[in-house]
């Protein structure tokens, strides 16, 4: 299908925003920011299914699997659209930006089909198992294992820092598959239900006081043997091209939603006279070059990224 002209997409896109951030979804106007990220959150997941069923998740997937095939430029307007009109900080943003892709890149077709409806219908929550308390900027240091017993992955270990893990069904978890490889070998890529006896979620409470973290801890938990993406001992190449993709599209509405946060610090700064304060002044001068760097960084990536391949 020929995409729109960018200009009746973004009046297309705005005008559903403002007709469905309205009535039961009025009140998610603003919510769900950094450190409110508990918040409003049945009403949130209500608004990921809304989003679904009016085709607004994976509208840059392909329409032969379930998307609708739009290119970059388009889901930028999206993004800065959502971001415009305030729409509530997204609950699905992993199954939609991480796991979707790498599952079209990476993913069979049995795996596609299974797990791609549930994201874009925005009733399947994902969360991304990778850190772990000696494995952040390292993260071939890895440790979580797994061990293929029949028909099943049996795992054994802890993650940390796992984002909304509490709200999540799945988690895409970068596992330890061959004890006897080092480093980036050995390593697989396990798609891991959440709801079971084996995995126990403990949140990390913020200086906020709410928890977008979690902590994860796997005591025999369970996967099925052909829910590995990619071959197993593959893992890190898997893992990395959905790192590729993180920083996309969606950076820009982040971007955006950052943008007007700062807009009501500095708001509240010059009401408050408090910008004669140097080291106020400077602060808010250094939150504004981040902001121009995050959004020229994000534009850098989508120009590099040419023909649209995602994590090019
Ligand atoms: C908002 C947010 C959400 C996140 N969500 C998730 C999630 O959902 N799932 C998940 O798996 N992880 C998540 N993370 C974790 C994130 O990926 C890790 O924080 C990251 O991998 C860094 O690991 P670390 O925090 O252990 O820091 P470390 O790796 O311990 O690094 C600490 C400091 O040391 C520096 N450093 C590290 N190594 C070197 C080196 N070799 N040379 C010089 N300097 C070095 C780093 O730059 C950093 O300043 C999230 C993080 C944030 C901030």
């Amino acid at each position: 299908m020929q995409a729109p002209d960018e200009a009746s997409f973004r009046a297309e896109a705005r005008g559903w925003l403002a007709a469905n951030l309205a009535g039961e979804f009025a009140p998610l106007v603003g919510s769900g920011g950094p450190g409110r990220e508990h918040e409003l959150i049945v009403q949130r997941m209500a608004w990921e299914r809304r989003l679904g069923e009016d085709g607004w998740i994976g509208i840059g997937w392909p329409e032969g699997d379930g998307g609708r095939g739009l290119p970059w430029s388009h889901q930028v307007i999206f993004q800065e659209e959502y971001a415009r009109a305030g729409a509530p900080a997204r609950v699905g943003h992993i199954g939609e930006q991480l796991l979707g892709p790498t599952l079209l890149m990476f993913g069979t077709a049995e795996q596609r089909g299974r797990f791609l409806p549930g994201i874009l219908t925005g009733t399947q929550l994902w969360c991304q198992g990778y850190s772990e308390p000696d494995a952040g900027s390292d993260l071939a240091a890895v440790a979580t294992r797994a061990r293929l017993d029949g028909a099943e992955w049996h795992i054994d270990g802890q993650k940390v820092w796992t984002s909304l893990a509490q709200f999540a069904d799945w988690c895409f978890v970068l596992a330890r598959t061959d004890p006897a490889a080092q480093r980036h070998h050995g390593l697989s890529y396990l798609l891991v239900p959440m709801r079971q006896p084996g995995i126990e979620v403990r949140p990390i409470v913020q200086l906020t006081g709410t928890a977008e973290f979690n902590e994860l801890f796997f005591d025999d938990a369970r996967a099925a043997a052909t829910d590995v993406v990619g071959a197993p001992g593959d893992g890190w190449r898997v893992a990395m091209g959905t790192l590729a993709i993180e920083r996309g599209v969606s950076t820009f509405g982040q971007q955006l939603g950052f943008q007007r946060e700062f807009e009501a610090v500095l708001a509240n700064a010059r009401a408050a006279g408090a910008l004669a304060d140097p080291d106020i002044a400077a602060r808010i001068v250094e939150a504004w070059v981040g902001l121009q760097v995050m959004r020229y960084t994000a534009l850098t990536t989508l120009g590099q990224s040419g023909s649209g391949a995602p994590g090019a």
